[in-house]
């Protein structure tokens, strides 16, 4: 079995509204899918997270080391890769576009021993996950504080048992913001808050000291990610446990904020931290140090279906009758094209999801929608 193609899908949809968290503008959505042939016909599916075109360059220079390759061998060729840009890479593009390639094979390995990827690492410990909301951003021309109430309170028709809320865009306001989507939930209902790293320091212990009466589960983001001595700080300065790792890679990208304790909740991306092979050492490196895991999913079906397969596998820490269950980020804002790429959609019931048990990754790619919401300016 020997790898033939491989292709970038870029996929892209402008907003009629613009939304915003502390760190980005969203005038589009713009997502990279990444399908790797081989001689025999199977077909594997990947996702990058970040920018569509940078990943896709970065893509295409890996594609040079892949064309010939047996995609079964993923340690080997994940190695391999890493090593073409370690020394200008390490983190960054370089990993997320590695991370949309490893998906792939691992996707191409399951269709190959007809078994789903969570098979392949070891076994399921759950069949399904229940979903949290993330939403509320700030939408260009509306109130945030009623806007967001609003919003959180259809999270909660909808039957979902957690939210997560965007922060960071001032103290004062985001504390309105949070008063309102508690009041809006009521008291049973988890509730996270996302600062995109838009605080300093000072700034998030204040927020968080205030935040804290309104029952907080987690303080994602609080500062830049590159400040680890920041992260420490707040995590000392304020009582909400705090959350963050989407914008780290790789598991030299996680290493210190593990083991210096910057967070509470690590939240690698398996489309950013680099698959599938770099996510199951994530994961024992975290379960190592008494640090919860709780992935970051920003994407197509795609990445969902792949953290699905992840999560599906993260053993319990600490294993129990009743043990902590890993929660799936699941993104409420609009994208046209998140679940369109695939023939079944990965829809919430309740709140619930189930991960899907086809080989691979158990999804099918809807080619028509891949042309549909393809990018046309390149
Ligand atoms: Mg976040």
């Amino acid at each position: 079995m020997k790898i033939t193609e491989l292709h970038t899908h870029l996929l892209e949809h402008r907003l009629d509204r613009a939304f915003e968290s502390a760190s980005m503008r969203f005038d589009r959505r713009q997502h990279l899918l990444v399908e790797i042939v081989c001689d025999d016909g199977t077909t594997g599916w990947g996702e990058c997270l970040g920018p569509a075109l940078p990943n896709a360059a970065v893509v295409k220079a890996y594609a040079r080391a892949l064309i010939g390759r047996d995609p079964l061998e993923t340690e080997k060729i994940w190695l391999e890769l890493y090593n073409l840009l370690r020394d200008q890479g390490q983190r960054g593009l370089a990993v997320t576009a590695l991370s949309g390639i490893d998906i792939a094979l691992w996707d191409i390995k399951g269709k190959h021993f007809g078994v789903p990827i969570s098979t392949l690492l070891g076994g399921r410990f759950r069949d399904s996950v229940r979903a949290y909301a993330t939403g509320s951003f700030r939408i260009d021309g509306e109130d945030r504080v009623d806007s967001v109430a609003k919003e959180v309170a259809g999270y909660r028709q909808e039957g979902f048992h957690a939210v997560k809320v965007k922060i960071g865009f001032g103290v004062e306001e985001d504390l309105a913001v949070i008063e309102a989507v508690r009041g809006a939930i009521g008291p049973d209902m988890r509730l996270m808050i996302d600062a995109n790293h838009g605080y300093d320091v000072l700034e998030a212990v204040q927020l968080g000291k205030s935040a804290a009466q309104y029952g907080i589960d987690w303080f994602e983001e609080p500062v830049l990610p590159e400040q680890l001595g920041a992260y420490r700080a707040v995590r000392a300065g304020q009582p909400i446990p705090v959350a963050g790792g989407e914008t780290w890679h790789g598991r030299y990208g996680m290493l210190e904020p593990i083991e210096t304790r910057c967070v509470d909740i690590i939240q690698p991306d398996i489309c950013g931290a680099g698959g599938f092979t770099e996510m199951r050492r994530i994961a024992d490196l975290a379960a190592m140090h008494g640090v919860r895991l709780v992935p970051h999913v920003w994407g197509t079906a795609v990445q969902i279906a792949a953290s699905l397969q992840f999560m599906a596998a993260l053993a319990p820490n600490p294993p129990r009758p009743e043990p902590i269950e890993p929660i799936l980020e699941f993104d409420r804002t609009h994208n046209p094209f998140r679940q369109a790429v695939v023939k079944s959609p990965l829809e919430h019931q309740a709140g619930l999801v189930r991960i899907p048990d086809g080989p691979g990754l158990g999804i099918e790619i809807e080619r028509v929608a891949l042309e549909e919401f393809a990018l046309q300016e390149v």
